[in-house]
């Protein structure tokens, strides 16, 4: 690895290590190796230690820290829910590869959680916050903001998208069924 400032590179190319450099802009941290998310230009700040890219498009539709991204929740277990994410809000791009996202239990509510099957069940759509990209297709998102959280939530008996009765609970306007989920402000339904 011997990357020096105007190297093109691609996403995944290995561009230095965590021990010398700080990962900057449009790069992420993969085992001690700094790694870049998209193709573009090596930048090396020598005085700062930061490696940064310039990537070769404007606005790659990739995900970084910060960005609002929309999926579904395709598996809960223990202390994680996984979700499977569509696209970005602000932007009508769909994404380069398929990302999922990890909400841990301790990112997906402002308060405790007990249970992370009170929050979030499989099937429901949700919108996230990206809070770190561990990789070129995997990232860790959280949904303890008002606005975010479950969208739309899908009955765990039937299937049917469910209906909001209070801050923290939905009925099943099919079966009857009431469950919890952590709710966004901009529930649909
Ligand atoms: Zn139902």
């Amino acid at each position: 690895m011997k990357t020096k400032s105007g190297d093109f590179v691609l996403p995944g190319d290995a561009l230095g290590v965590t021990e010398e450099f700080v990962p900057a802009e449009w790069t992420f941290e993969d085992q001690g190796k700094i790694r870049s998310l998209v193709a573009g230009t090596v930048t090396l700040d020598n005085k700062n230690k930061r490696i940064s890219i310039i990537p070769k498009t404007n606005s790659p539709s990739i995900l970084k820290n910060g960005l609002v991204v929309y999926g579904q929740i395709s598996e809960v277990r223990g202390q994680r829910a996984l979700m499977k994410i569509e696209g970005a809000k602000d932007t009508n791009r769909s994404l380069a590869t398929n990302f999922s996202g990890g909400i841990h239990i301790s990112q997906a509510d402002k308060g405790y959680v007990a249970k992370l099957t009170d929050e979030f069940r499989i099937g429901d759509l949700v919108d996230a916050r990206v809070t770190k990209v561990l990789g070129l297709d995997n990232v860790d998102l959280t949904t303890a903001e008002n606005e975010l959280g479950v969208i739309k939530a899908m009955c765990t008996n039937c299937r049917s998208f469910m209906k909001q009765v209070s801050k923290n609970e939905v009925i099943c306007p099919d079966c009857g069924r009431k469950e919890r989920r952590k709710i966004s402000s901009k529930y649909e339904g």
